[in-house]
Order: C-alpha cells, then structure tokens, then sequence
C-alpha cells in the first residue's frame, strides 16, 4: 500500500479525497462530512459518506469504505499501482518514470499517446479544411443553411473532410507508421489493392473527447447524398463508443449543477441545445445508449429526460434506452417534441423552428417516462382483447424495472386506468411478472451488526484522531489489558499497534488487518459526529473500562464461590470479591 515517503503516499498526501470522490459522486455537505449517493450499490438516499480530516470515505449501505486509492480501485476496477497513477493525474502531480512497468504496457501507452495526437492533428487538418478551401466553402453553406454559424463551428471545433481521396493520409504519413494508421481509425485500407485511403471523405466532421476532453474520435455526416448519411470512427485503443458520451466532456458541470441530463440523439442535437445555452445535454451518437455509457451518466446525476427522435427509430431507441435507465434507478421523463408544422421535430429543428424558449417550456413539462409510455400504448388499437393483450405486454416490462414496490403498483392502478383494463387482471401479469424477476439481494447476517458501547466507540475514535494523546492512551490500555475480552477486543489491538508506533493513523491499514463486520464497524465509528476528545473524557473512559473489568472479575469470583472450592481457596476468592467490590461502590 502507501508507504511512508513512497510516491503513492506523497500523492495520497496532497489529493483530497473530496474532490476526487466527487468527480465520481455528487456530494453534499452534511456537517464535517460530505455524503452523497453510493456507486458501489444502488440506493435512494444517500449512505455514502465521504471524511475531509480522515481522508477516508464509508458507505453506510454497502459496507465499502477505505481512502483515496481503494475508492478509484473499486471505481476504475484497477490495481493499486494504476489508481496512484490515476489520482497523480487527477491532482496534477508529476508521475515518475515507472521502470517496472511491462515492455507491453509502455508499448500500448506509447501507442495510445501516439493516437491522441494523430486525432488532435487530424482535428486541425479537418479544421483548415473548412475554413481556407473551396469544398469547405460549400460545407461552411451547408452549416450556416443548418443555423450553425462561425461561433458555433468554432466553439464545437467542426470541421471538414475533403474528398481527395488521401489528403489527410498525406499530412499523417510523414509521422506515423502504417499500423498506426490503420489502427487510428482515421486511415482505412482497400482490401484488394491493399493502398490506403481516408476513412472519412466529402464530410462534416464533429470531434468526440472523451470525458477528460481528449478528441479520441470524429463523428461525420455526408456532406452531399453519399450513404451513409453519418460515419463514426470505428472502435479503436483510445476510443469505444459505448464508453463516451458526445458533450460529456463540457456538460459535466452542468449536470452536477442542474442535477439531471438530457439525452439526445445525434451531435447536431446536442449542439443545437447547448446552443439554446442548455449545457447539461448529452448524445449517445447514434447508438441506442449503452451500459457503460449510463455508469457515466450515473457519477453525475441520477435524473435523465430523453429527448430522442420522434421517428420509429427514435422510439425504439428511446424504449430501450428507459429499461436501461430504469434498471440503473434513473428518475427519468421523456420529452417528445410535437411536429414543426407538417415535420416530425428532432431537437435541432425544433429549436431552430421554436426557439429556445419553446424548448425549455417543454423540458420543463417532460412528463415522467411511464406518462409516455401510456400514451405510446393508448395509441395502439385498445378495442379489441388482442390489441389490450398487446398493449399491455408493451408496457409491462417497464412496469417490472420499477424498483419501489409501492410505486409499481401506483403505475399499475394508473394504467389500469388509462387503458381502460380490468384491475386485478392487470395485477395478475403484474405479479406474475415480478416472480420471474431475479428476487431482491438478501442481507448477509453475518455483515450486519456488530454493535460497540459508547466507551468503545468513543475509545476507539480517540485512538484514531486523538493526535495529542493517542500513544499514552494506548500504552494504559496495553498495560493494564482493558480491552481483553471485549466484542471490539480486534479493533483495540490494530489500533493500539498502531498508536504505539508513533506515526499518524492510515485508517485504511488498521482496516487491513480486520475481518468484514470490524471493518464495517471502525469505519462507521469514524464516521461518527463528535467533539474533539480530551484527556479528561479518556481517562473516564478508562475507568468505564476497569470497572467492566471489574465486573468481570467479580462475576468469574462468584462463579468459582459457587463451584464450592476447598477452604483455603475459598478464602483467598472471597477476598478477592471484597476487593472487586470495594473498588466497583468506589466507582459509583
Ligand atoms: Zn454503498
């Protein structure tokens, strides 16, 4: 782990664990603490909890808990020595040279290195060719027919890709090799005459960065009737479509500020709403959204209204989409722009068409998703019992996804309702339906309750945070063997160890050596909200200890007095409990 003066504790030192955490999880202040909605497991309300002073973060539902590292481990699902290269990145700190890293991996990050700045080259090419050619003058006719003018092909650095044949390879050639090439994306090869060519011909190109805002691909729609109308890069080592988010990178704040996204369709969607000056807008290119693409979403709200095409395939793509969304326990509502005059209205053409305002009217009165997905239902023919089955069957699997048991069956009265069906037939499927479902993640008993007195607790935090008197507190426990026999006895003895050692306390070590339910329990005792402890609240403390002690004592004398021993031992016992008790009246 972080060793003392190894780089991974320099970098533990100078990252705050608050805003690393919080480029993953919205948080909120809640006295000394931050808490906020835990990743690791799915909750409604916040568990999560996240110490400034301790570095440390705690989920109160799930039990994860540990500092910087273990978080970014379990987030990025990586080894340690990569989660200290990611918060060194996160925080700006240098990283060293690492010589132990394998021949392959220095290749691979070479090569990614290489390609990023194949894209960033490509973008300035594609940009000049807009700008400075005549090809790109009709481009620059077809944007501005399109509402998107300088500021806009600027601000969303659009570009164009001529139609030569080879004009980008051209300028790429020189530096990088033809693998390179081929793997970027950008390049492609005939597959008879083996000669390479320009992916991406006579087309209006949008750069795609990933979240950090590295171009790691290009979106491009013909320019002319060329088929197809939109071309992405292809998968490639620095880019996988269902990993980004078009926009991610600039509506991240925007989406912690506002507390929902909305989910558009194409990039001409979402330029034409961040446009309106709406920034917390995302699209999902093309694609209907992916799993990891909603994991994205999820680090920076739970709320979502989807905003995709009104055609059949935007239907489809916004159906799908919901279960997804559902599944993830996203709030989600649905806005389906009604026609332009005689044209079905993406957000482009409304906005273009409607204005701004228009749209923000509408955003504001997105319904809830199941609202439009019973009016998608009312629209299908509800006369006859086939066209009700249908309906139904439409519906249900939405139904389903709902987590709260409460909820689904309120939407279950409502569509009753709404479809005009028979209550309790529709509750029949529903339930019928649930039982299919995989049933509810069952509470481990041996994770749950280990309980401490307040002694223990108040002990055991002083231990840990008592900067002024930690060691001499340990020393007294040690010596006198106040924690033996206690259910926190594990807890006492890490922390002791490690008080006695002098050096502040790396709460993520002492857990280290605990088993589940300890470490459970020192973390939420570390969580606890208290004052800064004193000298004089330990020692009466341990004295709450000597007289348990005592009382144990006690209670073991007694039980040999009963076990009727012989006189001289007798003699010997019940002195021993005048003693005990004499000292426990004292204490009273
Ligand atoms: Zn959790």
């Amino acid at each position: 782990m972080a060793e003392a003066g190894s780089f991974a504790d320099k970098v533990k030192q100078q990252a705050d664990i608050v805003r690393v955490v919080g480029e993953y999880v919205r948080l909120k202040k809640t006295g000394k603490d931050f808490s906020g909605l835990c990743p690791f497991h799915q909750e409604k309300t916040p568990s999560f909890t996240v110490s400034p002073t301790k570095q440390i973060f705690y989920c109160f539902g799930c039990g994860k808990g540990g500092d910087v590292y273990n978080f970014i481990m379990e987030m990025e699902k990586c080894e340690f020595p990569d989660a200290v290269r990611v918060v060194a990145e996160k925080c700006g700190i240098a990283i060293p040279r690492q010589k132990e890293r394998s021949p392959e991996e220095r290749k691979e990050n070479q090569q990614r290195t290489l390609l990023v700045e194949m894209h960033r080259e490509a973008q300035s090419f594609f940009v000049k060719q807009l700008e400075g050619t005549l090809e790109g003058k009709a481009a620059r006719a077809y944007l501005e027919d399109r509402g998107i003018d300088k500021d806009a092909i600027a601000r969303f650095g659009i570009g164009y890709a001529p139609s030569g044949g080879d004009p980008l390879l051209r300028n790429l050639k020189s530096k990088y090799n033809e693998k390179l090439l081929v793997d970027s994306g950008l390049v492609s090869r005939d597959q008879s005459s083996g000669r390479f060519f320009d992916r991406f011909r006579r087309r209006i190109t949008f750069p795609i960065s990933n979240e950090s805002g590295k171009i790691v691909a290009f979106g491009c729609r013909a320019l002319g009737d060329d088929q197809p109308k939109y071309l992405n890069s292809p998968e490639t080592p620095i880019y996988s479509k269902s990993n980004v988010l078009y926009h991610m990178d600039r509506a991240k704040e925007g989406i912690r500020r506002e507390d929902f996204a909305i989910l558009v369709e194409g990039y001409m969607d979402a330029i034409a709403v961040a446009r309106a000056g709406i920034s917390n807008v995302v699209a999902s290119c093309g694609t209907s959204l992916a799993d990891s693409q909603i994991k994205l979403l999820g680090r920076f709200t739970r709320r979502v209204i989807v905003n995709y095409d009104p055609d059949a395939a935007g239907q489809s793509a916004t159906e799908r989409s919901l279960s997804l969304l559902l599944e993830q326990d996203f709030e989600v509502r649905v806005l389906a722009l009604p026609p332009v005059g005689d044209k079905k209205a993406d957000p482009d053409l409304f906005i273009r068409e409607k204005g701004k305002d228009a749209y923000l009217k509408l955003l504001k009165e997105a319904p809830p998703y199941v609202d439009y997905l019973i009016a998608r239902a009312r629209q299908m023919d509800l006369t006859t019992g086939e066209g009700k089955r249908h309906a139904v069957n439409f519906l249900l699997p939405y139904v389903q996804k709902i987590p709260n048991r409460i909820l689904r069956s309120e939407w279950a009265t409502r569509i009753a309702q709404q479809l005009r069906l028979e209550e309790p037939v529709l509750r029949a499927a529903l339930s019928k339906a649930a039982a299919e479902r995989r049933s509810e993640l069952k509470i481990q008993p041996e994770l749950m309750g280990r309980s401490a007195k307040p002694v223990e607790r108040l002990l055991i935090r002083m231990l840990a945070e008592a900067e002024g008197f930690r060691r001499e507190l340990a020393q007294q426990l040690q010596n006198a063997r106040l924690y033996h026999g206690l259910e926190t006895e594990k807890i006492f003895a890490a922390l002791v160890l490690a008080s006695l050692a002098g050096q502040p306390l790396q709460a993520t070590e002492v857990a280290a050596v605990l088993d589940e339910r300890d470490r459970r329990l020192l973390f939420e005792i570390l969580f606890e909200e208290a004052n800064e402890p004193t000298w004089e609240e330990a020692m009466s403390c341990i004295e709450a200890l000597q007289n348990r002690q005592a009382e144990r004592e006690l209670a073991d004398v007694q039980r040999s007095i009963e076990s009727n021993p012989t006189a001289p031992e007798m003699r010997g016992l019940l002195e021993k409990k005048q003693e005990l008790m004499r000292r426990l009246a004292a204490a009273r």
